[in-house]
């Protein structure tokens, strides 16, 4: 079923087919365990460093493999299939703390947090969202105070992915004063590691999906951090992250086109396999047409994701074209899923078969990164930007 919108080339076929036997043989056996136990594998991040499948979009000059979006994206989405919890934590690294640090980072900040991100020997995490700031993410309240070279960071981040296992977090606090609040423009990013006096890590959720991905709290009590970890420029803080959405967006796209290619698999297996009334069910119409229905929205959202993946790669603006492929590919999965419990009947409610780990994995894409509503407010915004 490996297709997209233009034909993968010879490179971006064999990158595919690494990820797919290493899900296989180093994941699949281990997700259903790690999902009940909540359990975070640290040896797979190693295993996915020494592929460089964490520096996948970083230049070789900075260890990286320098390649594009489309190819990366098209590997995550092979993880996606086998799981979800993976994906999400190579979606978050290679699309947001690296990027950041490739686009907006000193030499010398890419020299020592970059290029051991790119290599896999650090993790990375983004820590926008706090308890009180969601998708009005803008009003967030962590403050940073300078104190002669340093800055003096106080507050709590909220929801941050791989957040227990996070060596690198680029985070984003308020750098105007209480006294001239600048909105957007007073925030600033911060590369912040676990290592600095007064950084502690919180409450973990206890989540419906995702289950194998580390989801925290981060509290930041007077915590000193040193001037050169400032990212870019002061007050740019918030443009660096929405900008780095778009793109952290696609990624999110194709976890959710994976998890609904696995459903969708799944389904047509079962339904060739399980007999009610002397036959397949699958030679009931009623389940033609669901697994038709499925097929059609998964090709659909590949197809969307496939081309915002090549517009990005060309240069072009895909604010727009990755909050499409991020809510239709997010709606897919939830959809897909739905489609393929109700194919397994009973069997779909229960943990022992597959599609109730990825019902419950795709409820998430249409909520982080922003929600389905924040995608559909950004779609329609863009509709008058050029009006
Ligand atoms: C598993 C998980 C992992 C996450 N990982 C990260 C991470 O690594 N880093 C990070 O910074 N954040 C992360 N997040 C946070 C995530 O991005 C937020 O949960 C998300 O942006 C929504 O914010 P909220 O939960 O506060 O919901 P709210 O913003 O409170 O929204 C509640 C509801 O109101 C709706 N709503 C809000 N505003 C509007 C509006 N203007 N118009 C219409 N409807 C609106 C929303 O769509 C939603 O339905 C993660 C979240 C989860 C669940």
């Amino acid at each position: 079923m490996a297709w997209a919108l233009t034909p993968l080339t010879e490179e971006q076929r064999e990158i595919q087919k690494v990820a797919r036997e290493f899900a296989l043989a180093e994941i699949a056996p281990y997700s259903e365990a790690w999902d009940r136990d909540q359990y975070f594998e640290p040896a797979i991040v190693a295993k996915l460093g020494a592929l460089g499948f964490l520096g996948m979009m970083i230049p070789e000059q900075y260890d990286g493999l320098g390649l594009d979006t489309l190819t990366y994206l098209v590997a995550l989405e092979e993880i996606a299939i086998v799981d979800a919890s993976v994906a999400v934590m190579l979606s978050v690294h290679n699309s947001l703390p690296t990027q950041m640090l490739l686009r907006w980072g000193s030499e010398e900040q890419k020299e020592r947090f970059l290029k051991p991100l790119a290599r896999g020997e650090l993790l990375g995490a983004f820590a926008l969202s706090e308890p009180e700031a969601g998708s009005d993410a803008a009003s967030l309240q962590t403050q940073a105070v300078r104190d002669g070279d340093d800055w003096i960071l106080n507050g709590t981040k909220a929801w941050v992915s791989s957040g227990t296992k996070g060596d690198v977090i680029l985070a984003m606090a308020r750098t105007d004063s209480p006294d001239d609040r600048r909105g957007a423009r007073g925030i600033s990013t911060f590369i912040i590691t676990p290592d600095l006096p007064g950084f502690s890590i919180g409450k973990k959720e206890d989540k419906m999906g995702l289950r194998a991905s580390p989801t925290v709290q981060l509290r930041f009590s007077d915590m000193r951090v040193p001037g050169d970890r400032l990212l870019g420029q002061q007050g740019n803080g918030f443009i660096y992250a929405m900008q780095s959405l778009d793109n952290g967006r696609l990624g999110i796209a194709a976890q959710s086109v994976g998890i609904a290619e696995a459903a969708l698999r799944h389904a047509v297996a079962y339904a060739a396999e399980r007999k009610q009334f002397g036959k397949p069910i699958k030679e009931f119409q009623a389940i033609q047409f669901k697994l038709a229905d499925m097929a059609c929205r998964v090709a659909s959202a590949r197809a969307l994701l496939h081309m915002s993946a090549t517009a990005k790669d060309r240069g072009e603006r895909i604010t727009q074209f990755g909050s499409m492929a991020k809510l239709t590919a997010s709606e897919t999965a939830m959809w897909v899923t739905t489609q393929a419990i109700q194919i397994f009947g009973g069997y779909g409610y229960v943990k022992e078969y597959p599609v109730e780990r990825l019902f419950r994995d795709a409820k998430v894409t249409e909520i982080y990164e922003g929600t389905s509503e924040i995608q559909r407010i950004v779609i329609a915004r863009e509709l008058y930007s050029h009006t």
